[in-house]
């Protein structure tokens, strides 16, 4: 995206892109980005809106509690505790937050950990392909934002910018929005690879 793209319209643009690949059905999901460093000042979605129809005013500015700051006019997502706790824990610039079938299914199939090694797409996220092996945190889910945020602090794996949450779905981030949109699809390729290798590998 260009660089004269103002900070809310690349928020709502990423929401509307990750909507089209499936991942945030209904009113689901979310998305933010450090608006200002000092103090941490963190643009999130806003709750209740479908994400095909985000527009730039529904950037919401929160502080470093993802509590709205005075003057909003749309209350921000219910997660943005959350991400505001991943930018504070990851030093991430930017957050996504996505239903993605393939990371409620692999949380379940793996709810220790989804192991990844070997295959291109990790280059993605960071990682290297030639045969380390990685592990996805997997926690369990909560209604208490700030017992989320707790789980996640405690699991995060500084070399995976990704966190799934058991019967929910995955946190991802990056340096920048469009990172973070980048590592989500790739975080969701790598999910499906391994949930589809194993019924190959068992048929
Ligand atoms: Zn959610």
């Amino acid at each position: 995206m260009a660089s004269d793209v103002s900070l809310p319209e690349m928020l709502a643009a990423t929401a509307r892109q990750l909507y089209e690949l499936g991942w945030m059905r209904g009113t689901s999901g979310n998305v933010s980005v450090i608006a200002q460093a000092e103090p941490l000042q963190l643009l999130v979605s806003a709750s209740g809106i479908a994400k095909y129809s985000t527009q730039p005013e529904h950037a919401v500015a929160t502080d470093a509690q993802g509590l709205a700051l005075d003057g909003q006019k749309h209350m921000p997502s219910a997660e943005a505790r959350v991400h505001a706790a991943i930018v504070d824990a990851a030093g991430a610039q930017a957050v996504v937050h996505v239903h993605a079938m393939s990371s409620v299914l692999a949380a379940t199939r793996w709810p220790e950990g989804v192991v990844l090694a070997g295959v291109e797409q990790l280059k993605g996220l960071g990682c290297s392909a030639e045969g380390e092996r990685y592990t996805v945190p997997v926690v369990a889910n909560s209604q208490d934002m700030d017992h989320l945020s707790d789980r996640i602090r405690r699991a995060l794996n500084p070399e995976m910018p990704v966190v799934l949450v058991a019967d929910h779905g995955m946190y991802v981030w990056g340096s920048s929005l469009e990172d973070a949109a980048n590592r989500t699809e790739s975080a969701d390729w790598l999910l499906q690879h391994v949930l589809l290798q194993e019924l190959v590998t068992r048929a």
